[in-house]
């Protein structure tokens, strides 16, 4: 329940931003807050444990809401009266920057809320200095066998220039000249060279690390703690689930979460929790594995149980290896391979995620075999462990753990990596319940890649076909509190797609809020008469080329999208040059240069036009005279070649659903609104928004398409 003062900070602190930056009252805004400041009311508690059902807020609004500044507002007061941290979370890195940089700042200064907030990465973002210093250190001793070439992760002529910058950044954090976070590095530190320095959490040694108290990724942690606000990423709080929750972040008991850009949600989730493995690759890392045991042998006691351990864990990597090989000729040998045409790559999925009984038996036999791997490399790193507590006598001495930790811990999270993979494979999969056709989620996807033709190395893979389960046992169901807000969460005017596939609580709020932006005077979507079926794809591009001057005559600034990079280049290549000559795609520059030069043309009167792909259908943002027109040249409807989408249709078809009005429709239609919404940026914004694929007019799912774009005037030829 929201205390009346409460309600009272959140009124004054609005009106305060209001007048401060001279700004009236937006309805949709105003909305918002009320509708997440009462959500948060509604959730009853006891001694700081949620006691009411488990229900999220999910709040559609547009561009031009202002929605950053309505959540910040409503959450901020509700949260620090609940003693619990608000998590914003994002997809993208430039709304994570706008809020930090821009939003925050802002509020801090007009809403006369004393609000803290810290930016929350990763540790691999961070300088480990036990890490850089072995580097250094090791370099110095080759001759000492204590520290491990794997450690070292370098050739022996390491050019002098790389070990010259790992003494720079090691020196410039110990004068408190940088703090050791890698974004805040004047220049851009190139991956490989960024890998060798910093660490994850299965190598870093946590308390026991001689620079724990100096640590730049501990001294960031220590922050959030007593921030009002954690900025973080989709993938951040992701990571932090898959290790439990409260790992990184603060518990998700203690946290009200707002996730924005909430559509990219469930796709990242169904990323982290995928699983795959290389069959000749894992037999590489099992040649590492024992060449790195071999090496720390002599230096644990002959009788120590380490050793034991370490005998063991040779054996079993002997014993896998042959298994894989085995494995490996089965499926080249038994594999109905797709494509894989001239060397190319191939892939096969397997039906209803279905294994053939032989392949199950070797899959069952690899996943127990590294179990033990596992189980092995985790009590190898707990012996070393021990021996870097000075407190106790280990078998193990401090110098030979604190070089080793690391090492296992690299083999050690590559073991699980594998573990998951085997254990995904060996699950049973779910049966249809008596009475039912079909099962209530979807069994995971399962298939194989195979590079470069036959014999090539295969991998095998596995992902959840939702992240309904994964979601709302991890997240929903144990999280304080859940704001979901992005400008594109329905699917035809509904939010069951959203529901269904980050598996929402049932009875959580789902509300579009209204937009103020006046899209009938504004705009028009149009389909003109030149509109044309897709038809056959050869001559696709030529019949573009034909229409698109048409379509263009008169622009200044637009923006063109196609569905594939190979037609945006053709089309280009074919215009004539006048034309060709004021286009700009997406791959000549990087996504900021191409922006930058857009605008500079418009500024000096030019014709721009933008040519783009899907990436470029979310996310830009060109307000005013530098976007007038889009064009879709094509309906967005995805290639349906993806296994885990596959594995989607094939399970909406053994419910008796059609997948392509389930799936296919609504997802072209967020495709096609995330398109749309490209033209009006503000309030004052005008234009038009073009459709040349006459699907939108001639098939039924056209109209449905077209009623869940914005309200703009059309303009439809017959
Ligand atoms: S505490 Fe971990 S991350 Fe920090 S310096 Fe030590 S090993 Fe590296």
């Amino acid at each position: 329940m929201l205390n009346e003062d409460t309600k009272a900070e959140i009124q004054a602190a609005y009106r305060a931003v209001l007048a401060g930056k001279d700004l009236r009252a937006r309805y949709g805004q105003r909305l918002m807050i009320a509708e997440i400041a009462r959500y948060l009311g509604e959730i009853t508690e006891n001694d700081g444990q949620r006691t009411s059902a488990h229900k999220a807020c999910v709040l559609e609004a547009g561009t031009g809401t202002g929605k950053t500044l309505a959540y910040l507002l409503a959450a901020i007061p509700v949260a620090r009266q609940l003693g619990k941290q608000l998590v914003v979370s994002t997809a993208t890195v430039a709304l994570q920057d706008q809020i930090v940089n821009k939003d925050l700042p802002d509020l801090k200064a007009h809403s006369g809320l004393d609000v803290s907030w810290s930016l929350a990465k990763g540790r691999g973002r961070y300088l480990c200095l036990s890490k850089v210093e072995q580097r250094l250190h090791g370099h110095g001793n080759q001759d000492s066998d204590t520290i491990p070439l794997f450690m070292l992760q370098e050739e022996p002529g390491e050019p002098a220039e790389t070990r010259a910058f790992h003494e720079k950044l090691f020196s410039s954090y110990a004068a408190r000249e940088w703090d050791g976070d890698r974004d805040h590095w004047p220049d851009h530190i190139p991956d490989d060279i960024w890998q060798g320095v910093t660490t994850d959490h299965r190598q870093c040694t946590n308390r026991r690390c001689s620079y724990f108290d100096s640590c730049p990724f501990f001294s960031a942690r220590a922050e959030l703690e007593h921030a009002d606000v954690i900025v973080a990423n989709h993938d951040l709080v992701l990571a932090d689930l898959a290790l439990g929750g409260g790992a990184i972040l603060p518990k998700p008991e203690d946290t009200i979460y707002v996730m924005d850009e909430a559509h990219h949600l469930p796709d990242k989730a169904l990323n982290h929790f995928a699983a795959s493995l290389g069959l000749e690759g894992t037999r590489q890392w099992l040649r590492s594995l024992s060449q790195a045991l071999a090496q720390l042998l002599p230096h644990l006691p002959a009788d120590a149980e380490a050793a034991r351990t370490v005998q063991k864990l040779t054996d079993l990597a002997r014993e896998i290896d042959p298994m894989l090989a085995d494995v490996h000729e089965w499926l080249e040998e038994n594999t109905p391979w797709e494509g894989g045409e001239d060397g190319g790559n191939s892939q096969y999925r397997f039906p209803g995620a279905r294994l053939p009984d032989e392949l199950s038996t070797r899959v069952t036999a690899l996943q127990q075999q590294q179990v033990q791997l596992t189980r092995r490399l985790d009590q190898l790193a707990d012996f070393l462990d021990e021996g870097m507590d000075e407190r106790r006598e280990g078998d193990i001495d401090r110098e030979t753990a604190e070089a080793w930790y690391p090492v296992v811990g690299q083999f050690h999270a590559r073991a699980e990596d594998q573990l998951r993979l085997w254990q995904a494979w060996s699950e049973a999969v779910p049966e249809a319940e008596e009475g039912e056709d079909s099962t209530r989620t979807p069994a995971p996807a399962r298939w194989l890649n195979r590079r470069g033709g036959e014999n090539g190395d295969i991998t095998l893979y596995s992902s959840p076909v939702l992240a309904d389960n994964v979601l709302f046992s991890r997240l929903w169901s144990r999280c304080f509190g859940a704001i979901l807000t992005s400008a594109t969460l329905t699917a035809l005017g509904r939010f069951d797609r959203l529901s269904m596939r980050a598996g929402l609580p049932a009875d959580s709020r789902c509300l579009v809020i209204p937009s103020n932006f006046r899209y009938q005077e504004n705009a028009t979507v149009e389909v003109p008469a030149s509109s044309m079926e897709p038809g056959d794809p050869a001559s696709y591009a030529e019949r573009l080329v034909d229409r698109l001057p048409g379509v263009l005559e008169g622009d200044t600034a637009a923006l063109v999208l196609f569905t594939a990079r190979r037609d945006m280049q053709r089309v280009r290549d074919m215009l004539p040059e006048t034309w060709r000559d004021c286009v700009i795609t997406q791959d000549d520059h990087t996504r900021a240069e191409v922006l930058d030069r857009h605008r500079q043309r418009v500024d000096n009167g030019q014709t721009s036009i933008l040519f783009g792909v899907a990436s470029f259908a979310e996310g830009i943002d060109l307000p005013g005279t530098y976007l007038e027109h889009v064009v879709i040249t094509r309906l967005p409807f995805s290639v349906p070649d993806d296994p885990i989408e596959a594995s989607l249709a094939e399970w909406i078809e053994e419910r008796g659903g059609n997948p392509f009005m389930e799936i296919s429709v609504p997802d072209a239609s967020i495709r096609l609104v995330q398109a749309a919404g490209r033209l009006l940026r503000s309030e004052s914004d005008t234009g038009r928004v073009t459709i040349l694929d006459r699907r939108i007019i001639s098939r039924r799912y056209g109209s449905m398409l077209l009623d869940a774009l914005p309200p703009f005037r059309r303009v439809i030829a017959a």
